[in-house]
């Protein structure tokens, strides 16, 4: 078998990171990796994050024994709040299960996973054009079908949402369809209120299956409450749906592999019957794929989510960082017309969350990266998070001169 594998190609996004590393320039700036980095480019960890390891390193009736299989109660309970809200009646009702995943690419696989084996039709699933590289991997490798729907365009550096429209309208009944809860990756491109009501209408009519992504809560606007809005009010229309949900940047608990997924059935006599029988196979499904999640990610995250004093101190360390991120998109917008550079950048400003499409070209990608140092990924997505008042006069600087060359 040895000899009929053929090499794989590098994953772009960690290629970009193995290249920044390896550049020996000090005026280098990694735009590429969506992590959180503080002013001096370097990872944080959040101050209520470290008193709760804290906590957890003294606490004497911690040992290292198995989580059961769907993860640790107290986390899953207050991850599906989180989502939700506490006073959902699809709480109430029990019509919610979750388990604790591998992050939010853990929880992504198992909904793919579980949608592929139990979906009577395992109808196609779309995903928004662009959208995560690895939803696509995903996706493909439990043996899904998948589509494309318009998302961004190039002209407004907004939301296609006509096009999108178009494509929900035309797909077969009864698809699933990923939506990304806020923060959309990789454009920062979300739906307005309005305009989400409007694509819940058309799902509802064409019978689709919400899949919704979420991995910036809080971490987008700095808003636990605003950046659920969508999945909140799809769960009020009573859809059928389910979540995948990252701690990752909201916690910084990236390596710690944080997650959930949650399946949420529609509002109705069976439905919390109907719910634990979903609830039983994704145990199985979870069983057989890591036995079990990893307790200790689980463990800060739940002491955070359960204490009112944590919690308050987790969306003051959430405003620190979208505030920063913010604080850099006004930065460089000033900036860039500042200078006059060719084009019109009030789109760094309307986008949020992570990330920023910049409308580059590929071949200026390349030119920031051969002349400048400027790493990003080649569809002229930049991580705001890499930009700090250190390098912002350099980007700038560099985006302006790969615009007029
Ligand atoms: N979905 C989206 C849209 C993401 O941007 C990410 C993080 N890059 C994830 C899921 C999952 O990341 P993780 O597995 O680290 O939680």
């Amino acid at each position: 078998t040895a000899a009929t594998v053929a090499a794989a190609p590098e994953d772009p996004l960690f290629g970009l990171m193995k290249a920044y590393r390896e550049d020996p320039s000090d005026k280098k700036v990694d735009l590429g990796i969506g992590a959180y980095r503080d002013n001096n480019a370097k990872p944080w960890i959040l101050p209520v994050v470290k008193k709760a390891d804290d906590a957890i390193h003294k606490d004497p009736s911690l040992n290292h024994e198995y989580l059961s299989i769907g993860g640790l109660p107290d986390f899953t309970s207050a991850a599906q709040k989180l989502i939700v809200g506490a006073t959902s009646p699809a709480i109430q009702e029990k019509r919610i299960c979750s388990l604790q995943t591998i992050s939010g690419t853990g929880a992504v696989h198992l909904g793919g996973l579980f949608l592929s084996k139990f979906h009577p039709q395992k109808p196609t699933i779309y995903l928004s054009n662009p959208t995560w590289a690895n939803h696509n991997q995903i996706f493909t490798n439990v043996g899904l079908s998948l589509a494309n729907y318009p998302y961004f365009s190039k002209e407004t550096k907004g939301l296609d949402f006509n096009g999108m429209l178009q494509a929900l309208r035309a797909a077969p009944n009864g698809s699933i369809i990923l939506l990304h809860a806020c923060a959309h990756n990789p454009t920062g491109v979300d739906p307005s209120q309005d305009q989400w009501r409007e694509i819940a209408a058309v799902m509802r009519e064409r019978q689709h299956f919400p899949f919704f992504d979420t991995a910036y809560q809080g971490f987008a606007s700095g808003d636990l409450v605003r950046d659920s809005w969508a999945i909140r009010y799809f769960v009020e229309q009573g859809f059928e749906l389910c979540v995948a949900q990252s701690f990752a940047k909201n916690f910084g608990l990236y390596g710690e592999r944080t997650g959930a997924f949650h399946f949420v059935s529609a509002p109705g006599a069976d439905a919390s019957t109907a719910n634990s029988h979903i609830a039983s196979q994704l145990a199985i499904l979870q069983r057989s794929e890591i036995s079990n999640p990893p307790a200790y990610g689980a463990r800060i995250a739940s002491r955070v989510l359960n204490d009112p004093t944590l919690f308050a101190e987790w969306e003051d360390d959430l405003r620190t960082m979208s505030g920063r991120i913010q604080e850099m998109r006004r930065g460089l917008r000033k900036r860039l017309e500042a200078k006059g550079t060719p084009g019109s950048w009030d789109h760094i400003t309307s986008q949020i969350g992570m990330f920023s499409f910049t409308g580059l070209s590929e071949a200026q990608v390349k030119i920031l990266r051969d002349k400048w140092h400027v790493y990003m990924t080649k569809n002229g997505r930049i991580s705001m998070a890499g930009l700090n008042t250190n390098n912002l006069d350099y980007f700038a600087e560099a985006v302006d001169s790969v615009v007029r060359e």
